[in-house]
């Protein structure tokens, strides 16, 4: 999982990335971070008028190549990223399935897999899209078979969710995954609903869980999913939208958001990953949804990213997975940065990290490296994320005076 560590295999010297990440799994050393002077004329969103006018206004071109300020070394961005309370809004959970898990689980349900080795399942990880990631994504969760599986697998995605600061996390799991292999709703639900508790006990991570709709499956095997997840209401708080995008528009399933949201369940919806700016407006429109989850070809189109803008309507962005799936050739060459100084409320999520080459903290880790993301943008990022949470307006704003404490320590120290 270590991406960014393993990556760096040729360097003789542990970047500052790799000391950090490694740092994750136990306590941060005050030697890693050595006293910083304090500067002066650094933009503090916290004390501004709000990201949206800042960013909108501060007329950088956001093609040009552009270095952190001086004062931002590494190592500080670094430790921001690692210090900040963390908030994923976008991680499927059987997306968190490490081949390790996956063999381990497939021994004790005797399920033989076509792979031989860790190696081998990691060898074809090196997917070019959407559709052949979800081939394999849907092989490995064959062998989820009992309650168990599903907390052991949600434990640990915890676990390491927890290394990395993440302090609240909404879920996404994909029943139909597991029903039409004849594994009851209740068997998923109960094991990730188990580890979630026990995940809040040991590690203070708060959640909610959210059901996604397989697209590639008929609305008809929505509305059943639908009304099965309906006598589970009390613990799973939306219903979004997933799987193969580009010729299952969002319009196909207008009747079944309509039903979700007469059950009280919010919405979200993938779009815009993939497919076009008309499938994020879709979402928007006809299934009424709280938050778009990728939504980055929002940017091919002026009028929508208008109306994104003025309705703050969050996005989930995950930028190594769009990376591996060829949305963008390059990291470098990805518009996160782009989406957050046109004033979106764009937030950075893992998506399916045990496939992807990294969680939440590796993805703001490449990001910030490929970018060049100032540690105001990390923070904004991260403060995104929290506004975007479906969670009560105290414990959002309990999480905020988190990071902004982190924050400031970090830029003043
Ligand atoms: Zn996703």
């Amino acid at each position: 999982m270590w991406s960014v560590h393993d990556d760096a295999g040729e360097r003789t010297h542990p970047s500052p990335e790799a000391l950090v990440l490694r740092e994750f799994g136990g306590h941060r050393s005050a030697s890693l971070f050595p006293t910083r002077s304090k500067h002066a004329n650094y933009f503090d969103p916290a004390q501004g008028p709000g990201m949206r006018r800042a960013y909108q206004d501060n007329g950088e071109g956001m093609n040009q190549p552009r270095t952190n300020p001086p004062h931002e070394d590494q190592r500080v961005l670094m430790s921001l990223i690692a210090g900040l309370p963390k908030v994923e809004l976008h991680m499927h959970i059987e997306g968190s399935l490490e081949p390790e898990l996956m063999f381990t689980i497939a021994a004790r349900n005797a399920v033989s897999l076509k792979y031989e080795s860790v190696e081998a399942v990691r060898e074809a990880y090196r997917f070019g899209n959407l559709q052949s990631f979800l081939s394999i994504y849907y092989e490995a969760c064959s062998v989820l078979l009992h309650e168990q599986d599903f907390y052991d697998l949600t434990l640990a995605y915890l676990q390491r969710a927890h290394a990395q600061h993440v302090v609240h996390t909404e879920i996404f799991f994909d029943p139909q995954c597991h029903t039409q292999r004849g594994v009851a709703f209740a068997t998923v639900l109960s094991g990730i609903r188990r580890a979630l508790v026990e995940g809040e006990r040991a590690f203070g991570i708060t959640s909610r869980l959210i059901m996604c709709i397989l697209r590639h499956l008929s609305a008809e095997a929505a509305v059943d999913i639908l009304e099965q997840a309906q006598l589970y209401r009390e613990h799973i708080i939306a219903v979004g939208l997933d799987s193969y995008e580009i010729g299952h528009p969002p319009a196909q399933f207008v009747n079944v958001f309509e039903r979700a949201r007469q059950h009280g369940f919010l919405t979200v919806a993938h779009a815009g990953e993939e497919g076009p700016a008309d499938y994020i407006w879709q979402a928007l429109n006809l299934l009424r949804v709280s938050r778009i989850d990728h939504g980055v070809r929002c940017m091919d189109d002026e009028a929508l990213v208008g109306e994104l803008v003025k309705r703050q309507v969050p996005l989930t962005v995950c930028p190594l997975s769009n990376v591996k799936l060829g949305v963008f050739p390059r990291l470098e060459e990805h518009n996160l940065r782009e989406m957050l100084h046109r004033g979106l409320c764009v937030t950075v999520n893992s998506d399916d990290p045990a496939y992807f080459g990294g969680y939440i903290a590796e993805n703001f880790v490449a990001a910030q490296q490929a970018l060049h993301l100032t540690a105001s943008e990390i923070y904004h990022l991260s403060m995104n994320a929290i506004q975007a949470a479906f969670l009560p307006a105290a414990e959002k704003q309990a999480l905020l005076d988190q990071a902004a404490a982190v924050y400031h320590q970090e830029i003043a120290s």
